[in-house]
């Protein structure tokens, strides 16, 4: 049967680009109409991810609804009539992948980039997973196929994407070299998957890859540091590596000139997952793979902390801050 919706929702809202105080709670939006291969969510979780806080101060361009939000879990609660909309019923739970929009009560989502959570899943897992899950899968795969027995670079190891990229790489047999900025943190790491662990804060990590390697370098490198080590991870690749850079906590990488690459045949990359898991099979495949991972206990989530919707500046800090480890959670 189809939901008697309220007329407004909750969500937060930015009035412009800026700093945490631009993240402004409103009580009385109106709620979304789902457009051409559009499903409406209410949501009961929202996931917090790295790129919302670059979105929020305007190294990227914010949605033109001023809400910003990627990752959603909820309850399909409109399907739209146009478009394809793949099978999606209303009651469904599922978790998606969208553009903007999730930190609120509901949001609209494209049906090709959602996915129908199996039984099993428990609440605020899809939130917690879909995002930072499929970037991780996606990188050893796609971005450097990574093969058993490797040695491969992972900073922020303990971070929302490092600690899957920790566990997917022993999964699939690699050595994981995990930096990290805390003794905490690296622990985490060591936990979920990582082999040697260099804190970059006070220690050289070029000199340590260097020490652990034998002077030989990494097959990869996966960076979502970005300014800080960019030079230090590109030093660290291995002949005929891979450099792999996927983010900007620390700021974005300066221009880089391609005949440096020649010194050892390397690789560089600058992926985004969203021109990864762009069509539908690429997008239901990858997240079938990763739920399944889940539901066979093969790898876990670190929530950090689950926060209320008006928290989200608390959230964003403590994110920006290098505070927290694995996932932050929104509540709806
Ligand atoms: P994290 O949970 O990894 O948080 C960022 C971490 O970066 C911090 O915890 C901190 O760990 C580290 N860090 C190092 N230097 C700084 C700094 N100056 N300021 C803040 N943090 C710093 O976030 P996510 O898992 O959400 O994202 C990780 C990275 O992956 C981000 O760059 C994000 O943009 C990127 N990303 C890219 C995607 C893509 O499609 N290309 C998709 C998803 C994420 P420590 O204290 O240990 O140094």
């Amino acid at each position: 049967s189809t939901p008697t919706l309220p007329a407004t929702m909750r969500a937060i809202k930015i009035p412009h680009t800026g700093g945490l105080e631009v993240l402004e709670l409103h009580s009385d939006l109106p709620l979304p109409t789902p457009t051409s291969g559009q499903i409406l969510i209410k949501n009961a979780f929202a996931g917090v991810n790295y790129i919302d806080t670059y979105l929020r101060t305007g190294l990227y361009p914010p949605p033109a609804s001023g809400i910003l939000g990627q990752e959603a879990e909820g309850t399909v609660v409109a399907v739209s009539a146009e478009g394809d909309t793949y099978g999606f019923k209303i009651g469904d739970r599922v978790a998606a992948f969208t553009s903007g929009g999730a930190y609120a009560e509901y949001v609209a989502v494209p049906a090709q980039t959602s996915f129908k959570l199996p039984e099993g899943i428990e609440a605020g897992l899809g939130a917690a997973s879909l995002l930072q899950g499929l970037t991780a899968l996606t990188l050893i795969r796609e971005a450097h196929p990574v093969k058993k027995g490797e040695t491969i670079l992972v900073h922020a190891a303990a971070g929302g994407v490092g600690l899957w990229l920790c566990q997917l790489l022993r999964a699939v047999g690699a050595k994981v070299i995990a930096t990290a900025s805390t003794a905490e943190k690296l622990a985490l790491a060591k936990e979920n998957g990582a082999d040697e662990l260099v804190n970059y804060k006070t220690h050289d990590f070029v000199a340590e890859v260097a020490r652990i390697t034998g002077g030989a370098g990494v097959a990869a490198v996966f960076d979502g540091v970005g300014a800080a080590t960019f030079e230090g991870s590109f030093a660290s690749v291995a002949r005929k590596g891979s450099m792999v850079s996927f983010g900007n906590a620390s700021g974005p990488v300066p221009p880089f000139t391609i005949a440096r690459l020649g010194a050892k045949n390397i690789k560089v990359l600058r992926p985004r997952l969203g021109a990864y898991v762009e069509t539908r099979e690429e997008f239901e495949t990858y997240s079938a793979e990763l739920f399944g991972f889940i539901a066979d206990g093969k790898v876990g989530v670190k929530v950090h902390g689950r926060y209320k919707l008006e928290d989200v500046a608390k959230a964003q800090g403590e994110l920006e801050g290098r505070g927290t480890v694995g996932k932050l959670l929104l509540v709806l």
